[in-house]
């Protein structure tokens, strides 16, 4: 159905009343006004008749023929109407138009009829004699009482119409010219009436575009006043209630997004609703590419699809742990729980991915750790036992056997003792270094260093090994000294333990690029490329037996690694085999 404007709905109708009712008007009084028109055309006639008659009368008593069809002309002449005198008879004994001798018997004439009984008569007729139409209106003429002839005064109708039609004439044009005010007037009125409506939908239109700002003109009717109001104040809820809702929803992307842990919502048919930065990230995927799509096609993860089936399916919250090979490979927990609706149907299932690698390499790296210190301190226990029970298996009793195998257990113990010491440093390192608890002071590194050298002297003068020192008097850095000094006499230990005997060890510390950088030079033997990645690592060893042989522990580097740390720095090695090894520890400025 073709719409229209309600303007073009109300002017044609409008329109149309106006018009109906103003064509109405006008014929009705064009036809009062005609019929007026007439009634006093022929009272007039009939006046000028009245006037004629006394004239008639005489001319006729004095019976002379002739007479009085000279008094009809002269009469009808000064009139400028038709005169007739028909006598009782119905002879037409006069007239001013014609011959009365060549005119008929008038006595079955309407008119003459009526005013022979006494009355005026009244016809508008055609007249055969004059070929036109013409109102006639006739009076009986009396003498005394008794009736003599009747005088007809007439007159052509052309003449009565055309006076009428000049008068219908204006009429119409005034009809006219008021349809033309009239259509005005409505098209007036219909824009009046349409105009507050028109505003009304096209505020609709804004609203309905998210334009809440624009406020309706509150026009002057009552009915659309009150409607324009509701719709302001719709608006202003509505405006409420969005901005509500958009701030739910920021709130909810910003803690979802703020998020580590990967959250994902499925709907009943597995499609993703939301995918949150943690879970995306997780799964390599964009989260606003996914929206929409099924699990499946989003992930291809076969046992995080199954998760979500189980999920679905499930009425108890349901939780796994797998692994996801995207860039690298993550160990990841999920908890799953089925979101349901007030009555309790389902609507789908939130899934929450946890990424626990780094947890479960700690914890491998905890249980590794008790192997190793395990399998470190069994060694040397091993050995003790065995020497104790081999001296109390009799060896006692041979001093020589019994010294020598107390020298071993000593020893033994001695290498237990080394091992704890080592171990009980790395904790404590460790756990200062966790609580943030060392505490650093602004101090001369020359100072340190020289402290550990002294540390080492004696071995190092046992193997004939030369220590020289490089460091600026005034070269300082944020440092706990004695952490720092176990650091550079663990390095320097080293250097001299894998040195052979009568080479030299060079310690130097210098300023590069914001940070203070200690070296520990040695001309040793040197390590394979192979093991540098993992040197620092505890219990790591490149020859164990050489090692143990030396008495090491396999944790002082990892002692080391943990006090640059401590000290919000780093280690390095560079390594040549044949020629010798440089350890460096970076400490900030
Ligand atoms: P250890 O107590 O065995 O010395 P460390 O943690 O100090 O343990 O060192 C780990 C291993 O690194 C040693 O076993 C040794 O093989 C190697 N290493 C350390 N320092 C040097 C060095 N200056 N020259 C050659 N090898 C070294």
């Amino acid at each position: 159905m073709p719409r229209w404007r309600l303007v073009w709905r109300i002017f044609p109708s409008h329109l149309f009343v106006t018009l109906a009712a103003l064509a109405a008007f006008t014929a009705y009084t064009a036809h009062v006004a005609g019929q007026f028109h007439l009634t006093r055309v022929s009272r007039e006639l009939e006046a000028r008749g009245r006037l004629m008659s006394d004239a008639a009368r005489e001319t006729l008593a004095r019976g002379v023929a002739g007479e009085i069809d000279a008094l009809c002309r002269e009469l009808g002449e000064k009139a400028s109407s038709r005169v007739t005198v028909v006598l009782p008879s119905g002879e037409v004994v006069g007239d001013s138009e014609e011959s009365p001798q060549s005119m008929d018997n008038h006595a079955n004439r309407p008119e003459i009829v009526t005013a022979m009984s006494g009355d005026v008569g009244r016809a508008i007729r055609f007249s055969r004699t004059l070929q036109r139409d013409l109102m006639y209106v006739a009076l009986p003429v009396y003498d005394g009482t008794t009736l003599v002839a009747v005088l007809r005064v007439a007159l052509p109708l052309t003449t009565v119409q055309s006076a009428l039609w000049s008068n219908r004439t204006d009429v119409f044009l005034g009809a006219t010219v008021i349809a033309l005010l009239a259509a005005i007037a409505s098209w007036l009125v219909a824009r009046q009436i349409a105009r507050p409506l028109e505003e009304l939908k096209q505020g609709a239109e804004l609203f309905a575009r998210g334009d809440f700002k624009y406020h309706l003109r509150i026009p002057a009717s009552e009915e659309i006043a009150s409607l324009a109001q509701a719709m302001n104040q719709m608006a202003d809820q509505l405006d409420q209630r969005i901005r509500t809702i958009v701030n739910q929803r920021n709130q909810q992307e910003a803690v979802l997004s703020s998020m580590i842990e990967g959250v994902i919502a499925v709907d009943v048919k597995r499609a993703i609703i939301s995918l949150n930065h943690g879970a995306a990230r997780m799964l390599g995927v964009a989260s606003q590419d996914v929206q929409g799509q099924s699990i499946e096609t989003a992930v291809r993860n076969t046992a995080l699809q199954e998760f979500v089936t189980r999920a679905l399916d499930s009425h108890a919250p349901i939780e796994d742990e797998f692994v996801l090979h995207t860039q690298q490979e993550q160990v990841v927990q999920v908890h799953g729980t089925v979101l349901r609706d007030a009555h309790g149907n389902g609507l789908g299932a939130v899934i929450v991915l946890n990424d626990v690698t780094a947890l479960r390499r700690l914890e491998q790296v905890r249980r590794d750790f008790v192997a190793n210190v395990s399998h470190e301190l069994r060694t040397p226990i091993t050995s003790i036992k065995g020497f104790v029970e081999t001296l109390l298996g009799g060896a006692l009793e041979k001093p020589d056997d019994a010294r020598r195998f107390l020298e071993i257990v000593a020893r033994q113990a001695d290498r237990l003792n080394a091992i704890l010491e080592d171990l009980l440093i790395l904790s404590r390192t460790e756990a200062g270094e966790w609580q943030k608890e060392i505490r650093l002071e602004r101090l001369p590194i020359r100072e340190v260093i020289d402290a550990a050298i002294t540390l080492c002297r004696p071995k190092a003068s046992v193997r004939g090994i030369e220590m020289t020192v490089t460091c600026p008097e005034d070269l300082e850095a944020r440092v706990n000294a004695p952490l720092l000094e176990q650091a550079v006499a663990n390095l320097v230990d080293n250097a001299v333990k894998y040195s052979e005997p009568e080479k030299s060890v060079h310690v130097e510390a210098s300023q590069v690029e914001g940070e203070v950088v200690i070296r520990v030079e040695d001309h040793g033997a040197g390590i394979p490329s192979e093991h540098l990645p993992r040197l620092f690592e505890r219990f790591y060893r490149v020859d164990k037996a050489r090692s143990r042989g030396l008495g090491g522990t396999g944790l002082g580097l990892a002692i080391v690694k943990h006090i640059a740390q401590a000290h919000g720095g780093r280690v390095g090695v560079e390594s040549v085999p044949g020629k010798g090894s440089t350890f460096s520890v970076y400490l900030q400025s």
